[in-house]
This record gives structure tokens, sequence and C-alpha cells, in this order.
């Protein structure tokens, strides 16, 4: 399992993908994984391709109640995502991505981009092309991409125990034959229908407040006692009556705080 490492290595990471079995990343600056690898450290006032690509990954860690802007700026709230994610892996929490930041992303994330626990395939049950909805294919799944790194830190957050998705981007075909809303937020692949089991509906729709997801529909909200509905809508809409999850909640009060 192990095998020797080159001097050029900087970093070993240690993660476990959704079989159990021991995954390892070695970064570099060079090159860390097939997915993406970030040549400098990011800190407050950097802008760029890199600085998105991170917001991108942690965007599951706004605060309460926030959605992160995935705009390439790195500013105050990109830091304090930084910094929550840096805490939520026991790392120095500096706000600053530099190699240790970059070696957990690595660790976490599969060489098609996806975090460890998540996967294209799960997000799309309805087709392999994503078209067919009401954005461009590459959009739909650019969007399941985020709405991916949003459970993911929902789903450490919850102690690591699985998350499943029954339903995450429909095309118009596949959204009518279920029955979805007409502008279901599945038609623009940023949505995930999460199923009971190790957590209840209403645990995912509290914790759903924490990791950025805009829109959370559950418990109590007509058509959704079987499952926690999340997505990525461009404003707020929260209704999970029977777990006392509404948008009129003030952050402040949030039980679950950050
Ligand atoms: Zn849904």
């Amino acid at each position: 399992m192990f095998r020797r490492l080159g001097k050029a290595f900087l970093a070993l990471a240690l993660g476990l993908s959704t079989t159990g079995v021991a995954v390892f990343a070695a970064a570099t600056p060079a090159h860390a994984d097939g997915c993406y690898t970030w040549g400098r450290t990011l800190s407050e006032g950097a802008g760029g391709e890199d600085v998105r690509q991170l917001q991108i990954r942690v965007s599951g860690y706004p605060g309460s109640g926030a959605v992160l802007a995935l705009d390439g700026a790195f500013g105050p709230a990109t830091r304090s995502a930084v910094v929550r994610f840096q805490q939520a892996y026991g790392l120095a929490a500096d706000g600053i991505a530099g190699p240790a930041t970059f070696g957990k992303l690595y660790a976490l994330q599969d060489d098609d981009c996806t975090p460890v626990n998540f996967s294209y395939a799960e997000l799309n049950r309805c087709n392999t092309t994503w078209a067919g909805g009401n954005v461009t294919a590459a959009t739909a799944r650019a969007n399941a991409l985020v709405t991916m790194w949003k459970l993911q830190a929902m789903r450490h957050a919850l102690g690591d125990q699985p998350i499943v998705v029954t339903s995450g981007f429909r095309s118009a075909a596949c959204n009518s034959a279920v029955g979805g809303a007409s502008n279901s937020r599945h038609l623009y692949g940023d949505a995930a229908d999460l199923a009971a089991g190790p957590h209840s509906l209403c645990t995912l729709a509290q914790r759903a407040r924490n990791h950025g997801f805009a829109g959370i529909l559950g418990p109590g909200y007509p058509d959704h006692n079987d499952h926690t509905h999340v997505d990525g809508r461009p404003s707020r809409y929260w209704s999970a009556p029977n777990c006392g999850v509404s948008a009129a909640i003030s952050n402040l009060m949030d039980p679950l705080g950050d």
C-alpha cells in the first residue's frame, strides 16, 4: 500500500474513500493530483482562477445562512470560509491557503475534482450528458460540483457519516417524469434530494443552513416528508416547518451555530 515518496513531495495527506479504502495524495507544487494543483499560497487580496478553484472547494464553509460568492476575488468572506475549513480539519486557522490547506483539499478530491464522498453519477441519475435542463450541460455539471463540495462540508460536520443523494440534475423530461416543479432547481443541476439515514431528514435540513444552501425544503413542506431538498437558488428560501427551519430564523439565533 505504501510506496516510497521522493524528496520533491512536500506533504502526505491521508483520507478515506467511500469504500473505506485508504487513499493517499502527495502534494507537490508541480502536480499534486489529477484534478487541480495550486501554484501559490493564497491570502486576502489575491485574485484569479486559482482563487475561484479554492472558493468552490470551501463553498460549504460560508458561515450560517451565508453563501460564498465564487468570483475569484479573495475577500473577507473567502478568508472566513478558509478559516472554517481549516478549523474543521484541525489545521492552523490563519485564513491563508498554503501547503497544509491545499494538501487537505488534494486529499479530499478525486481526479475528476469531485469530493471523495460524492460523484457526478450520484448527482445525475437522469442522463450522462447533463443536457436538457434549464442551463447548458457544462453549467449544470459545474453547478453539481459546487453542490457536492457543500455536501462534503455538511457530511464532515455531521461526523463523516454517509449522506445519500437520491436525485440531482434532471433534464426537463426527467423532471416531468418524477413530477418535479416546473422551474425546479434540479433543472439547473444545483439541487440534491437527500435520503434519511443515518441522519434524520430534519437533521439534514437544519444542518444545511450552515453549508451554503440558499434553498432548503424538508418535512412539513408539501411533498417533502420523504426527503430533504437542498439547492443553490439565487436568493434564500428555506422551509421545513416540521424541523423548525424557515427563512425567518435569525442567523444569530441559529441553535446549531457555526
Ligand atoms: Zn428536490
